[in-house]
């Protein structure tokens, strides 16, 4: 009864919902670049002036580069942070745009209406949406929804700077049950998803040395060692015939996608041919026995990401190159320690190294996947909540990228993380003309008040 109230009240204000939007559209907040320092404080500003209109306790919270904007309203039932960021991309090639970034715009276009201007779907109307939920809720119910915490960072677009320091030193305040992160895609065109696994990554480069200088070929090829040949015939054996990585112990700390979830992925009918065909490819290349969602969001990977050595510059050089380098990196999932891999990953080169050879590793960096606890109920409440919204059965989703925020907020605050996001494919976000579907936006509020209904108080 109540949420039908709510519900009404988000489509009738939804013309005050999208003038507020685009009020905040219209500051610059570039966070990369200095020259918009002030208009990122200004944003900042905007949105905690915004939540205490809204009734949350609110401040701007100063940091080395621009200001973390907190939201508090204690209430009844579990405490629940939501995350966003205010921050904006530049806007260059600007010819490119066909409006001023900044004068946002309702527009027309084949596929519906659209807010157009920088921001509109990368973050400033996905974090809306929660806030206009908020809103629709107090008007109807005359207080916010249970016990919330909003949390915007302002530097999401210029590498977080700032984030680990100020969730360590702000643990108490931040720490909540669960976090909601508004600021990834649908699944596609009106098909809503909860992204609750993440790839975590680990990578590293190496070069293999042998002879003390640069040989001819015609006068050492036969009898010297060629450090290209000894590590593209190593790497050549990093997958096997199957697929599958064959480092000794690259499995042992991947667990089997639960068997609700591999359901919901084949209800997804993924195209996997259309997904290959956009980039001129035909046949998955993974690991035969997985589906190539389960190859994307699921399972670990080794990748070869350059090799380089000898003589590629124009014409031919009979060179037997003194030494050959490469640089590989893995997708880890489940509980896979990027400082094991890398240490199995050296072992298995080493133990394949011909006479002569000397390895030099350099650069090894690594970040843990991050796998939300979806035993908890607050998962399966919000898949009704989107599933009732959009009329579509919504889905627990992997990402093969990273979202780093959500592996900070679990091993620094200790919480899981929901990702839930209306953005789509073709939003352009980072690029010239960035819109945001009016349709997304609008379901996204109504998203937000159902998800409410269930979890909060
Ligand atoms: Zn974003």
């Amino acid at each position: 009864m109540t949420l039908e109230a709510v519900l009404s009240r988000i489509d009738e204000t939804l013309p005050d919902s999208c003038e507020r939007l685009m009020e905040l559209m219209r500051i610059p907040s570039i966070s990369t670049d200095p020259a918009f320092d002030a208009d990122c404080a200004q944003a900042a500003n905007w949105l905690v002036q915004e939540l205490k209109s809204l009734g949350f306790s609110a401040s701007s919270r100063p940091t080395p580069g621009h200001p973390m904007v907190l939201g508090r309203h204690a209430g009844p039932g579990r405490h629940i942070l939501f995350y966003g960021h205010y921050d904006v991309q530049p806007v260059d090639p600007l010819e490119l745009w066909e409006r001023d970034p900044f004068e946002p715009q309702i527009e027309e276009t084949p596929k519906g209406r659209v807010i157009r201007g920088r921001g509109a779907g990368d973050d400033k109307g996905q974090l809306m949406t929660f806030l206009e939920a908020c809103r629709a809720w107090k008007d109807v119910h005359g207080t916010l929804p249970g016990n919330l915490t909003i949390f915007f960072e302002g530097e999401e677009e210029s590498g977080s700077p700032s984030l680990i320091p100020f969730l360590k030193e702000n643990r108490e305040e931040l720490a909540a049950d669960l976090a909601l992160i508004c600021d990834t895609c649908m699944f596609a065109d009106e098909v809503p998803a909860i992204v609750t696994m993440l790839r975590g990554l680990a990578k590293i480069e190496f070069t293999i040395r042998a002879a003390n200088k640069d040989l001819h070929s015609g006068m050492f090829g036969g009898v010297a060692i060629n450090p290209i040949r000894v590590i593209t015939k190593i790497l050549g054996g990093l997958q096997d015939d199957q697929g599958r990585v064959t480092l000794p112990g690259f499995y042992d700390d991947v667990a089997e996608l639960p068997e609700a979830v591999a359901a919901q992925w084949q209800g997804l009918g993924f195209d996997h041919a259309a997904f290959l065909g956009g980039v001129g490819l035909t046949t998955p290349a993974g690991e035969v026995d997985r589906t190539p969602l389960e190859q994307i969001w699921s399972r670990p990977t080794a990748e070869i990401n350059g090799i380089w050595g000898g003589y590629t510059g124009a014409g031919f050089k009979t060179v037997l190159p003194a030494e050959a380098s490469a640089k590989v990196s893995f997708r880890l999932v489940s509980e896979q320690d990027p400082d094991k891999i890398l240490a199995s990953f050296k072992a298995w080169i080493e133990a394949q190294l011909p006479p002569d050879c000397e390895l030099v590793w350099t650069a090894p960096n690594g970040s843990p996947a991050a796998v939300m606890e979806i035993t908890d109920p607050a998962f399966e409440a919000a898949r009704e909540a989107l599933s009732e919204e959009w009329e579509r059965p919504a889905a627990f989703i992997g990402s093969g990228g990273s979202i780093p925020v959500a592996g900070y907020f679990k091993d620094i605050l200790g919480m899981d993380a929901m990702l839930v996001g209306f953005g789509k494919d073709d939003d352009q976000i980072h690029s010239p003309n960035e819109k945001y579907d009016l349709q997304s936006f609008h379901k996204g509020i109504r998203s937000w008040a159902r998800v409410l209904e269930r979890i909060a108080g």
